[in-house]
């Protein structure tokens, strides 16, 4: 996989190209019982990102990752909070507007065969949406549809073949060409490369990258993969229960950790070379997302923490700057211990559920917390 140069945001210019602002989605969830529960399954998120730039949003299933990326299109009603896409709020705007401003911002889903018709050829389905939005004729398409191709590294006469003629990673390709076809400015990736072997990962991701240099195009990708939003993104968010948890540079992120949930998702990433897993402490968290419409008073998290304090149980942390770029929402950063100098790795965790990695034995002792 080639790894992009990755640019802090501090260095780019300009207005955002997508800005969120406290963007909340509930939904209503009937019981079997007769009672209904009102879940908040993004719960005032803001976000944004600037032109060219990739933001990687990630989070255990149940997160509100999904959720959001779908609200951001108007794909599920908003209940409050702002959608701007280049300083238009899409909630207020309707008709020709409302489908001009759309037509910027497109979707990759995961399963490239659903997302297909398996009785149209490829060719027509990369049409259309050049068929419903443009006054394009027949030569103009079909010339379209096959550059789209040519720059997702497939053949022009691949055109008329039909989606079961293809491989999983070429599916997504189309996918790809058809999200592009109307020229986007953003496009949400919702585990666009989850359902794909590995090295068919690395080369959709690959051709994801080249074609946001080609286009200065923007992502938000979403995924539960790290290993895979590291390698794309130049920032990347992290949702637990509806709330971003802790965002900043990638970098930055995957070093120092500030938030004890992102913490726990990296060390569950795989480490390859033995010698590093040596120095790499394994958080172990207790039990699943607890239950969304009833979800647990002060910080979301503090039911899994390692690291809780009794201040966690009452209070909701507010985001807090971190040294090294980004925000986190924890008590660790205003009320714990001091982490001057000192990474999150570095404290040791208050219960037992986070404990060193016991596959290799460790070379040194965590300091203690205080
Ligand atoms: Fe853990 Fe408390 Fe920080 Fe929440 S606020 S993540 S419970 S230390």
């Amino acid at each position: 996989m080639t790894h992009h140069k990755q640019v802090p945001p501090q260095e780019r210019s300009g207005a955002p190209l997508l800005e969120v602002d406290r963007l909340t989605v509930t939904f209503r969830k009937h019981s079997l019982l007769g009672g209904t529960r009102v879940v908040r399954a993004v719960n005032q998120v803001s976000l944004a990102i600037a032109p060219g730039e990739t933001l990687g949003l990630v989070g255990e299933s149940g997160s509100g990752k999904s959720t959001t990326g779908r609200a951001i299109l108007r794909l599920v009603p908003i209940d409050s909070g702002t959608v701007q896409i280049q300083g238009r709020d899409i909630a207020s705007i309707r008709g020709r507007e409302l489908r001009a401003t759309r037509s910027q911002m497109q979707m990759v889903f995961q399963d490239p065969y659903s997302s297909l018709d398996p009785s149209s050829t490829i060719g027509a389905s990369i049409g259309e949406p050049l068929r419903v939005h443009r006054s394009m004729g027949r030569g103009e398409i079909r010339a379209r549809v096959e550059e789209l191709l040519t720059l997702v590294g497939l053949r022009p006469s691949h055109a008329d073949r039909y989606p079961y003629e293809f491989s999983g990673g070429q599916r997504q390709r189309v996918v790809i060409a058809r999200a592009l076809a109307l020229d986007p400015q953003l496009i949400v990736c919702d585990e666009a490369v989850s359902a794909l072997d590995v090295s068919t990962q690395n080369q959709v991701i690959n051709l994801l990258e080249d074609i946001r240099e080609k286009l200065s195009l923007s992502y938000l990708f979403i995924a539960h993969d790290l290993a895979v939003v590291r390698h794309i993104s130049h920032r990347v968010a992290v949702m637990y229960l509806g709330h971003i948890v802790e965002s900043g540079p990638t970098n930055r992120l995957y070093s120092s950790p500030a938030h004890p949930y992102t913490e726990a998702l990296l060390s569950a990433i795989p480490v390859p070379d033995p010698r590093k897993r040596n120095q790499a402490r394994r958080v172990v968290l207790q039990g699943g997302i607890p239950d969304p419409s009833n979800p647990p008073s002060g910080c979301p998290f503090h039911t899994r923490c390692p690291y809780v304090m009794d201040i966690c149980k009452q209070s909701m942390p507010e985001m807090t700057a971190v040294d090294g770029g980004g925000e986190v929402a924890c008590h660790l950063q205003t009320s714990g211990p001091t982490l001057a100098g000192r990474g999150l790795n570095e404290l040791a965790p208050a219960s037992p559920h986070a404990m060193p990695d016991e596959r290799e034995p460790r070379n040194e002792t965590p300091a203690p917390l205080g």
